[in-house]
């Protein structure tokens, strides 16, 4: 009996500091600095290391591959046009709170060679290891065309590439990054494979997609599809009239059934050559930004299932002359 007392008296002796020096600790987590009681968000945050990314597709794509590992902010904003974006002061703030700048590339972010001068941070750059597919026209002509991830094929080797850096980023979780992108890698791949399916049933004189941007490149290459737009890159987007005759002749001529532009610029000339040429306006597609919450593109894969959908949809649809 008296063992047994000496005993618990020990057990209180010994776990009671640690116990309370637990308690302390926790209590003292959720004071900030200016001794005002912080919520659990802010806790999680304040915890986690910064992955800034130039654009919200990005952003996306990483977070599927870290999961809650890493806090991953976006310079640019759901919605928002990218190549010509306008650094602000509280970029250069989250810059330096963060511990990597991860870019497109290929001359996709005109802003981020300044920015990240400004900075001292490690830079993931996509483009150093994609092969890329050149415009051919205008002052773009030559230049590689920044918008690989409109391709599933190619949003698969964008996931490959990012889990490579991150595990080199940080080494403890290369096994669950692996997992998370394998699991992400089949979601594209099913979408990869769905728009294969219908495009196999469609006449070869019926694959033609007309956009407002040129940004359909790599989807047009990767799946046997022929592309025509109005102006090649959204910085440069005016509409001359020797581009807007080319693309109505190419509508009447090879009597395409529906014609599309972008979220992010304004679908007012494509309005125009679908009234001109009785092709049907199939609507917008997303291209440099995702939508926000109430949007159909949320997600880098609600993205790819809304643009290949609304495809689908308009090849099918018929000519209204
Ligand atoms: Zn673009």
């Amino acid at each position: 009996m008296k063992k047994n007392l000496f005993l618990f008296l020990l057990g209180l002796l010994l776990f009671s500091p640690l116990a309370s020096c637990k308690k302390n600790n926790e209590i003292q987590n959720y004071i900030n600095k200016n001794n005002q009681p912080i919520n659990n968000d802010e806790l999680i945050k304040k915890d986690k290391k910064l992955l800034l990314v130039s654009f919200t597709i990005l952003k996306d794509i990483v977070k599927n591959i870290v999961g809650e590992e890493f806090l991953v902010e976006s310079i640019t904003k759901p919605g928002m046009e990218v190549h010509g974006y306008q650094i602000t002061p509280s970029d250069l703030v989250r810059g330096s709170n963060a511990i990597i700048f991860i870019e497109n590339g290929f001359g996709f972010e005109l802003w981020a060679e300044k920015y990240v001068s400004n900075l001292n941070v490690k830079r993931i750059t996509l483009s150093d290891n994609l092969e890329p597919l050149f415009i051919n026209e205008d002052i773009y002509k030559g230049k590689p065309n920044p918008h690989a991830w409109i391709s599933p094929k190619r949003g698969i080797l964008y996931v490959d590439i990012l889990m490579e850096a991150l595990s080199e980023l940080d080494p403890e979780n290369k096994a669950k990054f692996k997992k998370n992108a394998q699991i992400y890698k089949n979601k594209i791949k099913k979408i990869d494979e769905d728009f294969s399916l219908f495009l196999n049933t469609l006449q070869k004189s019926k694959k033609y997609l007309v956009s407002c941007e040129g940004a359909f490149s790599y989807l047009t290459k990767d799946y046997g599809l022929t592309e025509a737009y109005l102006w090649p890159v959204n910085a440069e987007s005016q509409i001359t009239p020797k581009r807007m005759a080319r693309v109505i002749d190419l509508v009447k001529t090879k009597e395409i059934p529906a014609i599309f532009c972008e979220s992010t610029v304004s679908s007012e000339s494509q309005l125009s050559v679908a009234k001109e040429t009785g092709a049907v306006f199939g609507g917008n597609l997303y291209v440099d930004s995702l939508s926000d919450k109430n949007g159909p593109a949320e997600t880098y894969l609600d993205m790819l299932s809304h643009n290949l959908d609304t495809i689908k949809n308009g090849f099918n649809s018929s000519r209204e002359n």
